[in-house]
Parts: structure tokens; sequence; C-alpha cells
């Protein structure tokens, strides 16, 4: 299961990767003080100089880059080179606001395909695979960071991009796809899609998944592994830093490796910015080295996780982050109670009986905020008697209370009546 992609890197003794690491931070923020009218002027506020930044840990003195940042400087200002060099770009969805627009050169695709290449090897896949990937070919990045590290080990790539999900089952069957690339709720759609079908995942060549893209627990991961047959690991991006290919788990599926001869990452607490240890949960903070068009200096993911730099027993020095189960974004406040969806997917998986399909409605009802849960059940289960029904939502409103600390009301729906998603799901609906 084990194999390196770039041994030279991924392994390199961690003294002489901090030397790396400081060399290239100096050349990054020259880089984009000097290019970027955003880093020029928020250096000046903060009345801070590159030579003022002499080692690793002078890092902290730098000012924080927000989403904020990408959105006012919309959508080229936070490019760092002229727009003749640049010869991609890619954008966030963008649903609430302005798209965060990023731009890469000839070389930062080069590097993004580099970095996928040592991803996709970590997940498990090899030159003879065949990749099915099944994220949107578009503005987002998922699909063609994906697609050019695949291509980078010799993989065959099917582009099938998302939706329709019949036909995905079909290419999966009649081309012989060993790898899936996909979100995680994307994949568990398949899986279900493919029972429906009639398709049995032991007649089908699939061996390995690789999903990102959003938060998911290791719950969903062992549900997608027994009902698809397959390994299946985490990979993480944001395109305001490059997109996937910046961390990814090994086979030994215990935190994502952070590719750190091109990236920092620090944790810091989300509340008050302040640098935290090894081994704390905060926030991500990430700090490109080598990228050209879009560089970025410490930029705030707003997702949650800790690092760790203790050796992998696969053989990477470079350090791990725990799989993100919540953004900052995500978090719900119920009754003064902070809650995450992954929270209420981690009771919810562990119930038996209920499929891994639900969703989250707050609303208000006088002055209390009111949570409802949807979940579906087992098919078999409805013929049952209605006391068994409110029985089992009892139960499991119990759990949830016990895990999340607030109560939330249970409604058990069919099967297949909540909305399915090609893409990242969405578990809440907020009516506050
Ligand atoms: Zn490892």
């Amino acid at each position: 299961m084990n194999q390196i992609w770039n041994r030279e890197y991924e392994t390199m003794d961690r003294d002489e990767l901090r030397g790396l690491q400081s060399k290239r931070l100096q050349m990054s923020l020259r880089w984009a003080v000097a290019n970027v009218p955003f880093y020029r002027d928020s250096w000046e506020k903060a009345g801070l100089k590159p030579q003022d930044i002499r080692s690793l840990d002078d890092l902290e003195k730098v000012p924080f880059t927000t989403k904020d940042a990408f959105k006012e400087s919309y959508p080229y200002g936070l490019f760092a080179v002229p727009l003749e060099r640049v010869v991609r770009v890619h954008s966030s969805t963008g649903t609430t606001s302005r798209p965060t627009v990023v731009g890469y050169t000839r070389g930062d695709l080069n590097t993004w395909a580099e970095l996928c290449a040592r991803g996709v090897t970590a997940g498990g896949a090899r030159p003879h695979d065949v990749a099915q990937v099944a994220f949107g070919y578009g503005m987002q990045t998922g699909a063609f960071g994906l697609h050019a590290g695949l291509e980078r080990i010799g993989a065959m790539v099917i582009p099938a991009s998302t939706g329709n999900t019949r036909r995905q089952l079909t290419i999966m069957r009649d081309y012989g796809t060993t790898v899936l690339v996909s979100t995680p709720s994307y994949a568990l759609y398949i899986a279900e899609a493919a029972a429906d079908m009639g398709f049995s995942f032991d007649d089908l060549e699939l061996r390995v998944g690789l999903f990102g893209a959003e938060p998911w627990t290791n719950a969903v991961r062992e549900e997608l592994e027994r009902r698809m047959g397959i390994s299946a690991t985490d990979n993480y991006g944001l395109s305001e830093v490059m997109g996937p290919g910046m961390s990814g788990e090994c086979y030994l599926k215990d935190g994502l490796h952070v590719n750190e001869d091109h990236f920092i990452v620090e944790v810091v607490d989300p509340e008050t910015g302040e640098k935290l240890p090894e081994g704390k949960e905060g926030e991500l903070v990430f700090t490109s080295l080598t990228k050209e068009a879009v560089p970025v200096l410490r930029y705030r993911t707003g997702d949650l996780a800790s690092v760790s730099y203790r050796p992998c027993a696969c053989g990477r020095t470079f350090a791990r982050h725990t799989k993100v189960y919540a953004r900052t974004d995500d978090m719900m406040i119920v009754r003064g109670v902070n809650v995450f969806p992954s929270q209420v997917e981690e009771v919810l998986m562990a119930v038996e009986g209920v499929e891994p399909h639900f969703q989250i409605l707050i609303d208000r009802r006088g002055a209390l905020d009111e949570m409802v849960v949807q979940i579906e059940v087992e098919p078999s289960f409805f013929p049952d008697a209605m006391r068994r029904l409110v029985e089992f939502e009892r139960q499991i409103e119990d759990r949830l209370q016990e895990d999340l600390g607030v109560r939330a009301r249970v409604k058990l729906v069919e099967p297949k009546s909540l909305p399915r998603h090609t893409g990242k799901a969405r578990r809440v609906i907020d009516k506050r």
C-alpha cells in the first residue's frame, strides 16, 4: 500500500526542511509585498518590512489574510504577475457574495500537479489505475487539480464530472474504473444508486476512493469503505491557497500530510488569532512558499483542526493535521450552544437503522431556537408499528442531547425523501 511519489521532499529530514522553508519564506514574502498592493499596504500599516522576518518564528508578526481580501480585490487585485503570465483562473462558487478569484502561472500549474500527484499516490492511486473524476469541471479547483495529479502519475483519467449518477455507474462498470474522485456525499449517493440499479460493487473493479472538498467523519469513511469495498482517504485544499493537493492522508489514515516544502501550516485561536502549540485544535492558517501568480500570506482557512509533527509510520516527515470536521462558518448556535453538523453526523452514524442522509432545520419558535433533525431510516423500518418509530425518535433525541448539549427534535422520514448532492452536501437550513 505504501508508496511515496517524491521521496526527496516528502521524507526530508525536518531540520533540512525548516531550512528550506525559511529560505523560501523570505522569497515568498518579498515577492508578495513587492508585487501585491494589498500586502504592501497591510505591511505598511503593521510597520513591518520583509527584512524583519528573519526566521520561521517571526512569521507570527505577519498580518493575516482573509477571504475578504479576495472579495475586495475581485477579480485580479491579489495577482502578483501581469495577466499575460497567467495561464488559468479558478474561482469559488461565490453563492452568497463575490467569488474569490485565483490565477496560476505555468509554474504554478506544474507545482499544483506535482502536489496532487503526491496526494493521489499517498491515497493509493497507481500508474495502472483508471480514475473517474466526479468533481465538477468548471470554475472550482477540485476536478482540474486532481485530474492533473492523476495524469502526472500516469493513471488513465476519465473526466466524468458530476451528475447523471446512472451514467457514472455505467462508466464505472464499462471502463473498469478503479479510483473514484468525488465529494464523500456524492460517493454515498452513487453507492445508494448502485444498490437501486442492481450494481454490486463486488463485480466492479473499484478499489480506491479519493474524497474531499467538504468535512466528513470517519463514520462516513467506514460506511463508504464497506459499501463500495474500497480504501477511502481524505484530501484537503482551498482554492484561495491552491486547491486540492495542499494536504492528504496516507494509507494509515491518521491525519493529512501537509506539503510543507510549498506551504507553512499554523494553527491559531479562532477568536484571538494567537498561535497555538502542537496538538491544540484551532483554525488552520496557510502561507504559500512558492506560488507565483497569487501568493498568500497567513491565509485564515476557517477550518478547524490540530497539527502534529510526530513521525508517521509511512515514512513521510511532513506534519499532519487532523481531519477537518468543522469549519468556523458551519458552526450553528442553537440556544447558545455551539453545534457543528459533523457532530450530528457522528451521532446518527452510530445508530443502527439510520441511513447517512439527514438534514438539519433550524427555526425560531417564539423566543426559542428550534432544531429539527430529519433522518432517513432503512426501508425495512417503515412497515413496523408507529410505536417503534416514536421510540426510535426519542432514542436519537436522547443521544443527540448527550453529545451536543442541546435538545433537538428528530423526525424520521421516508427513504430517499431528502435531497441528494452531487457536489458538497447542504446539511443545514437555517430559517432564523
Ligand atoms: Zn503517513
